[in-house]
């Protein structure tokens, strides 16, 4: 496995490989690796034999009161388990490589970034969306894996993909979960033992929520009103967004019609967690 600090290099070495007619498929992460980032490396290794796993905690996807500098960091643990998932590059530029004192070019999407995270973290999705057409410009993959777990921003880059013409094919891997449910995270690790049992709701929220759907429910307030009573029975919650949406446009649905997709964001003592469903009517 090579480490690649340089973007130079890490452009110099794509387009060896290019040149060789292979392909290159990228993961990009923000490092502390769980078994979802794991997921999301396997599923590469399948449709590509040359991977390349950028780590980078990019500062412009968080906000002054973020937890930019206390996102957890483990670089050593999370270079062994890439070695592991037979990653041939890791790609971890320092953060004057991207963005330099001058900088001042940011990608910008008009609609999708108006709801569910866009609304609490007004410039989040222009982080994530500016640092993930750097990557592409510097590896220049054929192929790019995200999670679904983060859903908003996976419907954004393929968006952005579409709107600016990149040659890539996005790939969008189901979200990996603990024993008991719990989406896999980064930031769980954030939580004491009380608020891992807590953490738990959200995911008993989607899953009560699928079966209401299944049950013949319809009407997204009634379902909404259901997860809010759950997740506020738990003491230290307080609830971001419960939303009821459809899964192109991220816009609010009145009715469910065969499928919508439930996400929502609550905050278990400080730590915001996400997770998401898709809901479907029995047929
Ligand atoms: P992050 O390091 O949190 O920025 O995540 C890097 C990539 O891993 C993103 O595409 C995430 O959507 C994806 N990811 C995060 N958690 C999970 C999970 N539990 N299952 C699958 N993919 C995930």
């Amino acid at each position: 496995m090579e480490i690649i600090k340089s973007y130079k290099s890490m452009q110099q070495y794509a387009d060896r490989i290019r040149s060789k007619q292979e392909t290159i498929a990228l993961v990009p992460t923000m490092g502390f690796f769980h078994k979802g980032h794991l997921s999301l490396m396997k599923k590469a290794k399948e449709v590509s034999n040359c991977l390349v796993v950028s780590l980078f905690v990019n500062p412009t996807q968080f906000a002054p009161d973020e937890d930019f500098d206390s996102y957890p960091r483990d670089t050593e643990r999370d270079l062994a388990l890439a070695e592991k998932e037979s990653v041939n590059v890791m790609f971890m530029p320092e953060r004057e490589e991207l963005y330099s004192s001058e900088f001042q070019t940011y990608v910008n999407l008009e609609k999708l970034p108006n709801h569910l995270c866009g609304l609490s973290r007004p410039t989040f999705f222009r982080g994530v969306a500016t640092v993930v057409s750097k990557l592409f410009n510097i590896i220049k993959p054929h192929y790019a894996i995200f999670g679904q777990k983060d859903f908003q921003q996976l419907a954004i880059i393929r968006q952005m993909v579409k709107d600016l013409n990149f040659d890539i094919e996005i790939i969008g891997v189901p979200t990996f979960r603990e024993s008991d449910g719990l989406a896999m995270s980064s930031r769980n690790k954030y939580l004491d033992s009380n608020q891992r049992k807590t953490a738990l709701c959200l995911f008993q929220s989607l899953e009560k929520a699928f079966a209401l759907v299944q049950a013949g429910e319809t009407d997204p307030a009634r379902i909404i009103a259901k997860a809010t009573s759950l997740i506020e029975s738990h003491a230290k919650t307080s609830i971001d967004y419960i939303k009821i949406c459809d899964p192109m446009t991220i816009e609010d649905v009145v009715t469910i019609k065969k499928s919508a997709l439930m996400a929502l964001a609550v905050n278990v003592g400080k730590t915001r967690l996400i997770d998401n469903r898709i809901l479907e009517i029995k047929t």
